[in-house]
Order: structure tokens, then sequence, then C-alpha cells
């Protein structure tokens, strides 16, 4: 009869205690010149490469965002040429 008298949920703590790495992402910068820049979103430092965790703060940065830069330096070049 105690079949049914087990419905209470228990909460399970995941990580018991534990402190949470951030989770950031890296802003990848591609130059003109083909290299890229890695930038913590968490502490804005910048890397030549990028790893799961970051070096500096240890935030997690498992995701990739790509923000082309030459695009800028691009536009930087146009204003020099398009002089109406
Ligand atoms: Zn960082």
């Amino acid at each position: 009869m105690g079949l049914f008298g087990r419905k209470k949920k228990s909460e399970q703590g995941s990580q018991p205690g534990g402190a949470k790495a951030r989770q950031g992402y890296w802003l990848v910068k591609e130059h003109m010149d083909g290299t890229d820049s890695w930038q913590c979103s968490e502490c804005r430092s910048v890397f030549q490469s990028g790893a799961d965790v970051c070096p500096n703060c240890g935030a997690e940065n498992r995701r990739v965002r790509r923000d082309p830069a030459w695009v800028d330096e691009l536009e930087g070049f146009d204003a020099m040429f398009d002089d109406n």
C-alpha cells in the first residue's frame, strides 16, 4: 500500500558547495592580415588563441562569437579614398 506515498520530489543539488565557474564566450576578432584575437567576455583579456577555459579568469568560454574587425578596418580605408 505504500506505493503512492513516495511522490515527494527530492531536490538534488548537482554541485554541492562548489564555486561555479563563470560562463563566458570568446569574442574573436578577425583582422585583415589574417590574424585572430580572442577576447574573453568576462575579463576582457585578449589572447591569440582560445581555450575552453580562460587562462586569466577561469571562465568557461565554450561559445565563440566571431566579429569581423576587418569590416571596421575596411571602412577606415574607404574613408581615405571616398573623398566626396
Ligand atoms: Zn577571462
